[in-house]
């Protein structure tokens, strides 16, 4: 590849716009451009990127036994009717008529095309277990599409589909799916944890896990005990629990305390000089439209999914300022478990255990001192309904639990019978009998990858790629195009590297040094060479771009260390 013929339009500046570090260097990189929110073109030396990604995800699922298709994008609605996730998909999907009023939708995900598909082309357990995969095109009109590529809403997905025929072979693929991504992410560089995950209300017995690379940018918090045996997301995080022996002190009655605008849980504190764990915190959600109030100490947050979970719910949402004067009689701030009527009252087992404490009282600008659990209040619900905290001790025993952020990469999932029953993929058992297919779905964000790779290997001058994916290994940089000695030795270089099979990126344009490693160390390939001065000598300087130092050597030496790296 020659520098001057190719588009890699690299900025100094990236635009205001872009917020993560990620996003503005591959701007800047001339890797991608936006063509709308959430929408991007890969330019040539992304699309190298993005392609040895894919030939990697491509390797080790084919590897793993599962075999490649393509599906289209368009999806008639019916299918999503057949599903039941048509209406229930919301805004997130994209919608559209063809000329003749029928209604299609680009597809999020894939369950319903494949189930559709085995429904119809499966039919005998001798074709069982069998897992289909694809590297596609998906459209979700994300409510924030940001970060550049790591939250599109036309994006590249690998999503496999595992059909088998009991969940013990569902396990074993399971298994194999979970151990190919585990070599992904370490092929593609990434630092990475595989956490448990919540499979939801739906998800019934379904296990699940995401691939969470860490970085700081990303939006989900995962949850890892001191030693990593216990590593989750923080929907799932539970902690270490022991009922606490009962002390049975005596308790004054109810006290209602004037607390006029007092009704954070900081003010409260201060106004009552206490620790926020000896406050009891209820928050008004409605689940499915149902009113729900949860309490929590004053210290901790609710955990909506373990909530939603409890109820067998399908949406929560934060109760509004209306709805929570509705419900409890008062304005925001002074909810509080004891009298509270015609709302489901889930108690979160750290409140259960507390002697007593300081709670809203339904009435605006008053708490109530001495508030017992069991005795002024009884939840429906006593159980788990906060979330980790640092610190908090591990569920398998294994030291503390440490917070990390993590973006989602890739995600596991054992559906079960969920959209083969719906969708009729069943097929004839030994014995003849009709049997419904047990399934599993895989997804690895392809395009995030890009992203998530880059916020975890840059520095100040630009991205650090790693060998596996870089879009070439080395840059062959002549500082003068105009030195024919300096050109010559650089060619001669480039066409060594091109014909060992090691991709080589040539920058023949007619520019000033300085602004060749500058855009060399944006672009960030793992190798450079420079042929300068001593090109009359053979000789060049070679750098890692991840290290230091520049070292002297011999054009020979160079090709050396990046054709054979053990000799160099
Ligand atoms: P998220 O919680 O980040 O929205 P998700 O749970 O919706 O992800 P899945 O439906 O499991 O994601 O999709 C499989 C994979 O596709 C994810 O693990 C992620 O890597 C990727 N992915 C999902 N949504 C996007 C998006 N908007 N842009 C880029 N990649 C995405
Ligand atoms: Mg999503």
């Amino acid at each position: 590849m020659k520098q001057s013929q190719l588009l890699i339009p690299t900025l100094r500046e990236a635009p205001a716009d872009a917020e993560a570090a990620s996003h503005k260097l591959m701007l800047r990189a001339g890797l991608i451009r936006q063509l709308a929110s959430g929408v991007y073109t890969y330019l040539p030396l992304g699309f190298r990127v993005l392609r040895k990604v894919q030939e990697i995800v491509r390797q080790e699922m084919d590897r793993a036994g599962a075999q490649e298709l393509l599906m289209p994008a368009m999806q008639p609605a019916e299918l999503w009717r057949e599903s039941g996730r048509y209406e229930v998909y919301g805004p997130e999907l994209i919608r559209l008529k063809d000329r003749h009023d029928r209604e299609f939708a680009l597809g999020p995900t894939h369950e319903e095309v494949i189930t559709s598909l085995v429904a119809g082309e499966v039919s005998s357990y001798r074709q069982l277990p069998m897992t289909l995969y694809q590297i596609q095109t998906k459209y979700r009109d994300e409510r924030r599409p940001r970060f550049g590529l790591l939250r599109g809403r036309e994006f590249l997905m690998k999503d496999a589909y595992s059909f088998g025929r009991s969940w013990e072979e569902l396990d074993e693929t399971y298994r194999a799916m979970y151990d190919a991504y585990t070599r992904i992410f370490t092929r593609v560089g990434l630092n990475f944890r595989a956490v448990q995950a919540d499979a939801g209300a739906i998800g019934g017995e379904g296990e699940t896990h995401e691939f969470m690379a860490l970085a700081e940018i990303g939006e989900d918090t995962i949850v890892v005990s001191e030693n990593g045996t216990y590593a989750a997301n923080l929907e799932k995080a539970e902690m270490f629990w022991e009922e606490p022996t009962a002390a049975d002190s005596d308790i004054p009655a109810m006290n209602r305390v004037h607390t006029p605008g007092v009704h954070t849980i900081e003010q409260l504190r201060v106004h009552f000089s206490i620790e926020a764990s000896a406050l009891i915190k209820t928050l008004l959600y409605l689940v499915d439209d149902r009113p729900v109030a949860v309490a929590v100490r004053g210290d901790r947050e609710v955990n909506e999914t373990k909530v939603l979970n409890a109820l067998g719910g399908e949406r929560i949402e934060l109760a509004d300022a209306a709805a929570v004067e509705r419900l409890t009689g008062a304005a925001v701030g002074f909810a509080g478990p004891a009298g509270l009527a015609g709302v489901t009252l889930l108690v979160d087992r750290e409140v259960q255990a507390m002697p007593a404490g300081i709670a809203g009282a339904n009435e605006t600008d008053y708490h109530m001192e001495n508030v017992k659990p069991g005795r002024d209040f009884t939840g429906e619900r006593i159980g788990d309904f906060r979330n980790a905290a640092e610190g908090d001790r591990s569920p398998d025993g294994s030291g503390l639990l440490q917070f990390y952020r993590g973006i989602e990469v890739g995600h596991v999932f054992k559906l079960g019978t969920k959209y083969s029953e719906k969708l009729g993929a069943k097929y004839l058992d030994e014995g003849g009998r009709r049997q419904t297919a047990i399934m599993g779905c895989y997804g690895i964000g392809i395009s995030r990858i890009l992203s998530a790779v880059v916020e975890q290997h840059y520095d100040e001058n630009g991205i650090l790629w790693p060998i596996e994916i870089a879009p070439a290994a080395v840059h062959i940089i002549p500082a003068s195009v105009k030195d024919e000695g300096q050109l010559q030795l650089a060619l001669a270089l480039y066409r060594r590297f091109t014909e060992a099979g090691i991709e080589a990126l040539l920058d023949d344009r007619d520019e000033r040094a300085g602004v060749k490693f500058k855009d060399a160390d944006l672009i960030g390939l793992p190798y450079r060479i420079v042929v300068g001065r001593e090109a009359a000598e053979g000789r060049v300087e070679f750098k890692s771009r991840a290290l230091e130092g520049k070292e002297a050597m011999t054009a020979d030496e160079a090709f050396d260390r990046i054709a054979a790296p053990s000799q160099g």
